[in-house]
């Protein structure tokens, strides 16, 4: 055999959906360096990809199990690994958890690739060489054939000149060639194409400012022979001296009105001093934010100093902090981060959403100035890309973002907060479905660092592990300043119904409340987690709802669209006046969304200013932080919202919070519905007296004596948790038995079938090995985006045997050539529905 087994082998996940990685060979001259954690360009099918370095070994692999020969890498690209190698364990311990292809794991990982093009590259095949010829010794060339016989000696020219220099000035005056017609060519074997990825140049801005040698000089003597500047000089003058530090050139001709000649002119007499900058993220804060000096108190106090004690321990700890809303929990956090700095380590911290990191940020950004980065997916891929670098060089020791934010590529991390865990959001319904939370808790073990997991309400798998003492558990019990918790008053929406013999979208009990608040004009707010006017229309004759054409869900009315509209898949339709099943006249709107309680308070309360948010309503970030600034200012008397409204803000002058329709998610077939509604509530009663003045709840609800709607009231985390965590173990459900959830799907409804057969047969020897396996059975959204989709629910008090069924089932798949986007595998889902 060869000695050529001195070679260096790497394993490279590449962004597919497969779940192996790709064997590729180190080029032989390359040096001794690492590469793991290193992004590198390689060959894959024809085309160049970039992937990422995840293991490497110097032992050949087995070849004969792989038909053709290895491959070599082309390029590497980061000098410095994109990830550290404790991300590289992070990804790899991802896709074995959560069965994700291991290369879409670390796609998510990576930051944007700003620094790359792709462009397609052709050459002249074989067959395209001989055809030319025959076009060029012919007689006669059709239309056709003249276009064909240009473009394939333009693409033949361009092949030389590329390999004369790559860079060369010639190829960017040539000629843009039609990609269309070229891609006809490639169909037809006379053109060969291939992806290659170029480098771009970091983009760079002019920076200017002001020479104050040159003012100097201009304030002296001399300054009778200057001549004096004119106005528009003068004001680039006025800008750069209120500026006090050098700004960018867009920037100055924006604010002092002049055009650029003006600045080019002053550049050249010397009074201005220019040079270029690699762009860098514009600053997001408000420059004259002052956050609150808070002395911490009692509670506050403890809670840190525990968190102090965790972290000189240098050794993983997971902690809950479980404090009412109110509670000061962000104080805590703060001193936290504080504390993990000083140690020499670095933090990170999480929020479930954008609008947060905004909220957050700002108060982070004023204790720790410029050492804090924020990563979440609204940036635009050249600002997160350069976010992302400067945490990975070292230049940001503070992270705060979304939930991708847990790969924030920080090192000698300390300190890992989740702040409101127990949210939705932190789980991604899409591969890699991975959770942000438990994802943090396992950073934190490979990293031997602090994670701090803050809520009003915790999930109860994570109160579960603060009973079982594998959380620490700090408690914050009262608000700050011993505001008390708001009065929760419970609306029996039957008993209105028996008083008043009509239902109205807001009680009337609801109604008073506001028209009290108004009077006293201090604020209310007005949850309803609907969003449209209507939730369905139905027909009285059939008894039908109006379907979405692509799933099997009832269609909402949106009013001032005047449209029926999907919210899975944007499906739209004009409301049709007659039932499209049986023809019948009587369409009938029910369930009242957002959008009508809207109008209902406008109708009562014509004078109030009232003020909805909802996704209808606010589309972008920008505009979300208008209206909730608004909102803040006392610009607005009343809020109506969906969810959106209940999360973490704090608003001084809100005297009342009114849920309407509280129940609506109790029922749902999901295991979650109670905690979900017990969250919500308290979470928005939280909302209320807030500031020095009382707050009052109103919740309505036709089943008043729900123990989620009852414990809410009375915001008694405790007893609820007692009583779900009863439920939970005698029904199987987390946390007391792993879950997954795997989902068979195709726009076939035979297949659907066929494969879910399949796969039934596949987990049936899994059920003797302590895994429960429920259904095939149609998901509860029976149909999706045109998919029929069959639902297998598996439980296992064994997480190991869970995870076997799993793999099992997908290497099952895989032979039996089942598509890989046909079975959707969830494990730990946030819910069954
Ligand atoms: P939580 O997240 O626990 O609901 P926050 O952290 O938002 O509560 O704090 C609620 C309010 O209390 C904020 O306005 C905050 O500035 C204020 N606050 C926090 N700690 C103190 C304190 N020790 N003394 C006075 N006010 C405080
Ligand atoms: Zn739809």
């Amino acid at each position: 055999m060869s000695l050529a087994t001195s070679r260096r082998y790497c394993e490279v996940a590449l962004p597919v959906p497969l779940r192996s990685t790709f064997t590729y060979a180190v080029p032989a001259a390359w040096n001794g360096d690492s590469l793991l954690g290193r992004r590198v360009v390689v060959p894959f099918r024809n085309r160049a990809m970039v992937g990422v370095v995840v293991a490497e070994s110097d032992s050949a692999p087995d070849l004969s199990a792989t038909a053709s020969r290895v491959k070599e890498i082309a390029e590497a690209m980061d000098f410095l690994p994109a990830l550290p190698p404790k991300l590289v364990e992070l990804g790899d311990w991802i896709s074995r958890y959560y069965l994700a292809p291991i290369g879409e794991t670390f796609r998510g990982m990576l930051p944007p690739e700003v620094e790359l093009r792709r462009q397609r590259e052709y050459s002249l095949a074989e067959k395209g060489r001989s055809y030319l010829a025959d076009l060029a010794s012919g007689g006669e060339l059709t239309d056709d054939e003249r276009r064909e016989q240009t473009l394939l000696q333009q693409i033949a020219a361009r092949k030389d000149e590329q390999e004369d220099a790559r860079q060369s000035k010639a190829r960017k005056r040539g000629h843009a060639i039609d990609h269309s017609a070229a891609e006809r060519l490639v169909r037809r074997g006379l053109l060969t194409a291939r992806e290659v990825i170029l480098h771009r140049q970091a983009r760079i801005r002019k920076i200017v400012s002001w020479n104050s040698a040159w003012s100097l000089g201009a304030e002296s003597s001399v300054s009778r022979i200057t001549p004096p500047l004119k106005p528009a000089e003068e004001r680039i003058r006025q800008v750069l001296a209120e500026a006090t530090v050098p700004i960018p050139l867009d920037h100055l001709l924006k604010r002092a009105n002049v055009p650029r000649a003006a600045v080019e002119r002053l550049e050249k007499k010397g009074a201005l001093t220019s040079w270029e900058e690699p762009l860098t993220v514009d600053d997001p804060w408000d420059t004259d934010f002052t956050p609150p000096s808070n002395q911490l108190n009692t509670e506050q106090k403890i809670a840190l100093e525990e968190i102090w004690r965790w972290l000189l321990d240098d050794k993983f700890t997971a902690g809950l902090l479980h404090g009412v809303t109110g509670s000061g929990k962000t104080e805590v956090y703060l001193g936290a981060i504080e504390a993990a700095l000083s140690r020499g380590k670095t933090a990170l911290l999480l929020v479930p959403e954008i609008a947060l990191t905004l909220w957050l940020g700002r108060l982070v950004r004023a204790r720790f100035g410029d050492r804090v980065a924020v990563l979440h997916s609204a940036l635009s891929d050249v600002e997160r890309a350069r976010e992302w670098w400067r945490v990975r060089q070292g230049g940001a020791s503070v992270v705060i973002g979304t939930r991708s934010a847990i790969f924030a590529p920080l090192e000698n991390v300390g300190l890992i907060i989740v702040d409101e865990e127990q949210e939705g959001s932190y789980k991604q319904e899409e591969t890699p479905r991975y959770h942000g939370r438990d994802t943090a808790v396992y950073r934190a073990r490979l990293e031997g660092a602090v994670a701090l997991l803050g809520s009003a309400t915790p999930s109860i798998e994570t109160f579960h592990n603060a009973q079982a003492g594998k959380y620490r558990l700090l408690q914050l019990t009262a608000r700050v300043a011993n505001r008390p918790l708001a009065d929760v008053k419970i609306v029996d929406l039957r008993e209105e119904f028996r008083v008043r013999h009509k239902a109205a979208p807001v009680s009337e009990a609801l109604r008073e409340a506001i028209a009290l608040r108004l009077e006293e004009k201090t604020q209310a707010m007005v949850l309803i987690n609907r969003r449209g006017y209507s939730w369905s229309l139905l027909c009285r004759g059939c008894g039908a709802f109006v379907q979405c054409e692509n799933c099997s869900i009832a269609l909402t009315y949106h009013k001032a669209r005047s449209r029926l509209e999907c919210h899975y898949c944007g499906y739209s339709m004009k409301p049709p006046k007659q039932c499209p099943r049986c023809h019948g006249e009587y369409m009938y709107f029910v369930g009242d969304g957002a959008e009508r309680v809207e109008e209902y308070l406008r109708e009562k309360f014509p004078a109030a200013r009232i003020a909805r948010l909802d996704r209808d309503t606010v589309r972008t970030k920008r505009e979300y932080q208008q209206v909730l600034g608004a909102f803040a200012k006392g610009e607005i008397d009343v809020l109506v919202g969906t969810q959106m409204v209940a999360k973490g803000h704090d608003f001084q002058r809100v005297t009342l919070v009114g849920v309407v329709a509280a129940d609506q998610a109790l029922g749902r077939p999901d295991f979650r519905a109670a905690e979900r509604t017990f969250q919500l509530l308290t979470q928005v009663a939280g909302r209320a007296g807030r500031g020095d003045l009382s707050g009052e709840v109103l919740v309505e609800t036709y089943y008043p004596e729900h123990y989620a709607i009852q414990h809410a009231s009375r915001q008694d985390y405790a007893s609820f948790y007692e009583k779900e965590a009863h439920f939970r173990r005698m029904l199987h459900y987390p946390p007391f038995t792993a879950l997954a959830s795997v989902i068979v799907r195709d726009k076939k409804v035979e297949h659907a079938v066929r494969w879910s057969r399949l796969l039934a047969a596949c987990f049936a020897p899994y059920q003797e090995r302590g895994v429960r396996i429920l259904g095939p059975a149609p998901a509860p959204l029976a149909r999706l985006r045109q998919e029929y989709r069959f639902q297998f629910v598996l439980k296992s008090p064994r997480r190991a045997a869970l995870g076997k069924a799993l793999s099992a089932a997908l290497d099952f798949c895989a032979k039996q050539q089942i598509p890989d986007s046909a079975v959707l595998v969830d494990v730990d889902p946030t819910s069954l529905s």
